[in-house]
C-alpha cells in the first residue's frame, strides 16, 4: 500500500510517502521511500523545494506566486528524476494529512468528502493560519490525482476529544461553551503517539498507565495521559494557551490584554502579534525564539537570555505538577520534540523539580543523545522516556487503517 502524508504548516508543506505491506504494520516506524519538503520562506516571493530519495537530495528554487503549483512540482519528483520512485502518481493507494482543528466534531481520523472539506473551511477562524493551508494540500491532491483519490484527515485536536467537561470547559459564562469557546488541545497526534510507542518500550499495556507527554518544540504542550485517553493538556481554545514556547506566550492573566486594550490603544492585530509572534524565548530574550541561540547567549553571560530559560523551566515544571494531579500520579515522564529530544539540559531541569516522587534521572543516559529511550536511574519511581515523534508516520497508520476497512467492507 502506497501512502501519501502531507503535513502543512504556515509556510511550509512537508511530504512523504511510505510503501506498508498490506497485511500487517511494522511496530517501528519504516523510512518513507521519498520525502520532500517546500519552504515560502526562504526569500519573498520564492519556494525552495528539497526533496530526498533513492539516497539522493536535491534541492531547487523557483519564484512563485501559485502554491497549489508548487504543490504539485513537489509530488512531479515522486515519478520524475533522479528521486523518482513511481512509475506513475496512480499508483498512490491513499492521501493522510494533517489537519490542525477539527473542533468539537472530530474526534478521529476521517475520509475527506465535501462535508468533511466543509468543516475544515468553516473551522479555519479557530485556526487561521493552519486549516486554510490543510484545506489547498487537499483541494491541490484532488486536482493533481483526481478526486476519486481517498483521503484521509487526521486531526491534531481528536486525542484530546474525550477530555472530560471539567478539563474542557472555561470558567466563563456557559453560553460561550454552547457556541465552541471551550479548551480543545492540539498536538494531539503527537502525543497519541508518544503514549503508544512509550507503553511499547514499558512492555505494558497503554489502557494500564499515567502518561505525561511533553511535546517541547518551537511550539509547546503537555498532555495527561491516563488509560491510552487524554484527559488534560495545557494548550486550549488554541495553541497559545499554556507553556511558554519560542514565540508565543503561552497562559498570561488576560486583564493584561484589557489593559493595553483600554491604555495603550492596542488592537486585536497588534496583540496577536505580540502573543504569538514576538513573546516566548524571543519576546523575553530580544535574541530569538530558538533554544540553541538562547543557550549560546547564557554562556556568553546574556542575563535576557538566562531569564528566558528560567521562566520556560519555571512555567514547564508548574505545568508537569498540574498534570500529576490531574493522573492522580505517574508512571512515565515522556519527553518529545526538538526540544525534548534534544535538550538534555531541558530534560534535567524539568525533572529536577519532582525529586520528591522519588523521579530520578539517570545523568549519563540523559547526556547520551538518547532515542527512544528509558533515561530513569534503575531505582527511580517513574520512567523517564526521549521518544522521537513521528507525526507523519502516525497519519500513514490511520490512512493504513481506514483503508484496510474499507478494502474488507468491500472483499
Ligand atoms: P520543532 O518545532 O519540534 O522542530 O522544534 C524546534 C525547536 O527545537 C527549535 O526552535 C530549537 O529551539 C529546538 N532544538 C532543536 N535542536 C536542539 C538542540 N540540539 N538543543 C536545544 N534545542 C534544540
Amino acid at each position: 500500500m502506497k501512502i501519501l502524508v502531507l503535513n502543512a504548516g504556515s509556510s511550509s508543506q512537508k511530504s512523504c510517502l511510505y510503501e506498508l505491506s498490506n497485511n500487517t504494520l511494522p511496530e517501528q516506524p519504516p523510512k518513507p521511500l521519498w520525502e520532500a519538503s517546500i519552504d515560502w520562506t526562504v526569500a519573498s516571493g520564492f519556494a525552495r523545494l528539497k526533496v530526498k530519495a533513492n539516497e539522493v537530495t536535491q534541492k531547487e528554487k523557483w519564484e512563485s506566486n501559485n502554491r497549489r503549483m508548487d504543490i504539485a512540482k513537489m509530488l512531479d519528483s515522486l515519478s520524475d528524476g533522479k528521486t523518482r520512485v513511481l512509475e506513475e502518481l496512480s499508483e498512490i493507494d491513499i492521501v493522510g494529512h494533517r489537519v490542525v482543528h477539527g473542533g468539537a466534531e472530530y474526534s478521529e481520523a476521517t475520509l475527506i468528502n465535501p462535508e468533511v472539506k466543509e468543516a475544515i473551511a468553516r473551522l479555519s477562524v479557530l485556526a487561521p493560519v493552519h486549516n486554510p493551508a490543510n484545506l489547498e494540500g487537499i483541494e491541490a491532491i484532488e486536482t493533481i490525482l483526481g478526486s476519486s483519490i481517498p483521503q484521509v484527515a487526521v486531526f491534531d485536536t481528536a486525542f484530546h476529544s474525550q477530555m472530560p467537561q471539567k478539563a474542557a470547559v472555561y470558567p466563563i459564562p456557559y453560553e460561550w461553551f454552547e457556541k465552541g469557546i471551550r479548551r480543545y488541545g492540539f498536538h494531539g497526534i503527537s502525543h497519541k503517539y508518544c503514549a503508544g510507542r512509550a507503553a511499547q518500550l514499558l512492555g505494558k499495556p497503554l489502557d494500564s498507565l499515567k502518561l505525561i507527554t511533553c511535546h517541547l518544540g518551537n511550539g509547546c504542550s503537555l498532555a495527561a495521559i491516563k488509560d491510552g485517553i487524554s484527559i488534560d493538556t495545557t494548550m486550549g481554545f488554541t495553541p497559545l494557551e499554556g507553556l511558554m514556547m519560542g514565540n508565543r506566550s503561552g497562559s498570561i492573566d488576560p486583564a493584561i490584554l484589557i489593559h493595553l486594550l483600554k491604555e495603550y490603544d492596542f488592537n486585536a492585530e497588534q496583540l496577536d502579534e505580540m502573543l504569538n509572534k514576538n513573546s516566548g524565548f524571543k519576546g523575553i530574550s530580544g535574541i530569538s525564539a530558538d533554544l540553541r541561540t538562547i543557550l549560546e547567549a547564557i554562556a556568553q553571560g546574556n542575563e535576557r537570555a538566562q531569564l528566558a530559560f528560567n521562566i520556560y523551566i519555571h512555567r514547564l515544571r508548574a505545568a508537569i505538577g498540574a498534570m500529576v494531579a490531574s493522573l492522580g500520579g505517574l508512571d512515565a515522564l515522556i519527553f518529545t520534540a526538538g526540544i525534548g529530544e534534544n535538550s538534555s539540559l531541558v530534560r534535567e531541569e524539568a525533572c529536577a523539580g519532582f525529586e520528591f516522587l522519588n523521579l530520578k534521572l539517570d545523568l549519563n543516559k540523559n547526556a547520551s543523545s538518547p532515542v527512544d529511550k528509558d533515561i530513569a536511574a534503575p531505582d527511580s519511581a517513574v520512567r523517564v522516556l526521549v521518544v522521537s515523534t513521528a507525526e507523519d508516520w502516525a497519519i500513514a497508520q490511520e490512512c493504513w487503517q481506514i483503508l484496510t476497512k474499507v478494502r474488507e467492507s468491500k472483499s
